[in-house]
């Protein structure tokens, strides 16, 4: 009692995982009945082949019986097709119930991923998150469809194999449960080896992926540096790993092989041998004998192959624990169950109260500590501080992607923890320091801002954003492919290309995070105009980096360590002589900043 209670949490414990995935499989409840009946049906006229070979020779070569003969043949012909017939409906039912699983796998796995707060990403490593919804999900697909299937049939077969076997001779059969321990443990044994190596050679493989990722996506930074024959050769180095742990693995599946393929064939001969003699003392057919063998070949067959899929599946099982992982992740943010409703139409009211905030990922350090900051509506305020002051912890929180541990951000004074994420988010643009560009059209691209934005508002918006005329003059004009992270693009034009998805959105509250990088005079009041257009009638908050922005808010807002130190206009804190007026001779064009 005390041995099955402990071993079965075991075994269930291993393939656990696997079973969190059944959801998904037993979605297509009809798929896998009609694949249940057409592995039974091939297993079962598998079997029937040894029956029909022993009658035809032991009855098929008399020439009295002639039309016994044909009957045989063509009954032999029948079962070949039906044996086709439900051998060629398995693999297509099986192959794509587990194509289908995996597919909505996948699917499942990457909305839970676009669900979870930035925190979660804040120690992800993307390379890896990837390599799971990939590698993971294509073990389990084999582990759902092929394996699985394999599996089932060959248990099916040593099932019924093994038991024709002891009706079509009890005593052979003893012979040849003697033998199958021989066939067995080398499977077993190597098996295990053949696992650890190709385990090791999917890791070294990984690597080598991992790091031409990486060199491909900089590739820029590593010509500059003149990189690329030390790249070549890591990656070379890389690649010639994993050809030694697959070169291993082989040499270790050869082995295996070779060594199976004669136990298995000298067991035969062993009972052929022995057969024959019971043959000729008259105590066996022929027919007997040759069925007898056939039944042997399948169980012996049978059984290496279960073993054999058994080390997929517990690798699938493997895959999908890292997969239901991810699954289990709740998001830090979430919608509260009844939201509360925020005001229509939008005012563009923004309050900080009281607000202290550290990041999870680093909880030793506070980044903001008693904010307090009311913007009315239709204002613009310019946040400026050091690096690290804190300015873009501000958006983050007001975009919700964190929570702060006391304090409250007020939206047209709704607390937005109550409100609803997607309309919090709804009410705002954001136009980040580095915009992101997709690998997509320049249309597209824009209309990310609002996906049911017509083609004439995509172009309105372009137009003001100083987008329209550079969009044009592309080899394709809106429909141009601007490249993986808008590469095809200069900084200046991925930034007006995000101030136009801005301008589409056409949000209450304006969130602009602006670039630190210098642009030229010319993209410079391009950008700065398509901005003032923006700003028009919407709150506005602005980490600024440069004079102009600053002089055209409302408000400035001097941020230091995590505080506010200092409010007013340009000239109101340069007169006080504080670290605003400190920062400004710093960082602001000096030319500029004697006119004002
Ligand atoms: P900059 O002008 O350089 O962009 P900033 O004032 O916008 O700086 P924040 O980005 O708000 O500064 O960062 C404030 C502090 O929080 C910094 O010390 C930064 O290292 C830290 N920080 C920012 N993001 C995270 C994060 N996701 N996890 C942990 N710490 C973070």
């Amino acid at each position: 009692m005390t041995t099955t209670e402990t071993a079965s949490p075991a075994g269930s414990r291993r393939f656990r995982p696997l079973l969190a995935l059944a959801p998904f499989a037993l979605k297509h409840k009809g798929r896998i009945a009609l694949a249940f009946v057409a592995l039974v049906a091939a297993a079962a006229v598998t079997l029937v082949v040894p029956l029909a070979i022993r009658r035809i020779i032991d009855f098929g070569f008399s020439s009295e019986e002639r039309t016994l003969v044909d009957l045989y043949f063509g009954t032999l012909i029948a079962i070949a097709a039906g044996l086709a017939f439900a051998s060629a409906s398995r693999y297509y039912l099986v192959i794509s119930l587990g194509e289908r699983v995996v597919a909505d796998v996948r699917a499942a796995v990457f909305a839970h991923l676009v669900k979870l707060s930035p925190s979660f990403y804040d120690d992800a490593r993307a390379g890896e998150l990837v390599s799971r919804l990939t590698a993971d999900t294509t073990l389990i697909k084999s582990a759902f469809g092929a394996s699985a299937s394999i599996a089932l049939r060959n248990l099916f077969l040593f099932v019924g194999a093994a038991g024709m076997m002891v009706y079509t001779s009890p005593r052979l059969s003893a012979l040849v449960l003697l033998a199958i321990p021989f066939i067995v443990l080398p499977l077993v044994a190597f098996g295990r080896a053949v696992r650890r190596r190709s385990r090791s050679a999917q890791d070294t493989l990984a690597d080598a992926s991992a790091l031409a990722g990486e060199a491909i996506g900089a590739m820029r930074t590593i010509q500059a540096f003149n990189a690329e024959t030390t790249l070549a050769g890591r990656f070379r180095a890389a690649a010639e790993h994993a050809f030694d742990s697959a070169r291993a693995a082989a040499a270790t599946r050869a082995f295996l092989t070779g060594t199976v393929i004669f136990m298995v064939f000298a067991s035969i001969v062993g009972v052929l041998w022995w057969g024959a003699t019971d043959v000729l003392a008259g105590n066996l057919s022929v027919g007997t004998l040759s069925q007898f063998v056939l039944y042997a070949v399948f169980a012996s067959g049978a059984l290496s192959e279960v073993s054999q899929v058994w080390a997929e599946i517990s690798q699938a099982a493997g895959a999908a624990e890292r997969l239901g992982e991810i699954l289990a992740v709740e998001p830090d943010v979430k919608s509260p169950a009844l939201a509360a409703p925020l005001p229509v139409p939008p005012r563009g009211d923004v309050k900080f109260e009281a607000i202290r905030f550290v990041y999870p990922a680093r909880q030793h350090s506070p980044v903001l500590s008693d904010v307090d900051l009311h913007i009315r509506p239709g204002e613009t305020v310019a946040i400026v501080g050091p690096s690290g002051a804190g300015k873009s912890t501000l958006f983050h929180l007001l975009l919700r992607f964190y929570d702060p541990q006391a304090g409250r951000v007020l939206l047209d004074g709704v607390d937005i923890s109550t409100a609803d994420l997607e309309d919090l988010r709804s009410r705002m643009a954001l136009v980040p320091q580095d915009p992101v560009i997709f690998a997509a059209t320049a249309r597209e691209n824009i209309r990310f801002g609002r996906p049911d934005a017509s083609d004439a508002e995509v172009e309105a918006a372009a137009r003001d954003a100083a987008a329209d005329g550079f969009l044009r003059a592309l080899p394709e004009g809106y429909e141009t492919e601007v490249g993986e992270r808008g590469v095809t693009l200069s900084g200046g034009q991925r930034q007006r290309l995000a101030i136009a998805r801005a301008i589409l959105r056409d949000a209450p509250i304006l969130l602009l995070d602006e670039a630190t990088s210098a642009l030229d005079a010319e993209s410079e009041t391009l950008v700065q105009e398509a901005l003032g257009r923006l700003m028009k009638g919407r709150t506005t908050l602005v980490v600024a980096h440069r004079l102009a922005t600053v002089l055209k808010a409302d408000r400035i807002v001097v941020l230091d360590e995590g505080r506010i130190i200092e409010q007013g206009t340009h000239a109101e804190l340069v007169a006080q002589d504080g670290l605003y007026a400190r920062l400004a001779r710093l960082q602001f064009d000096d030319r500029v900043l004697a006119a004002v």
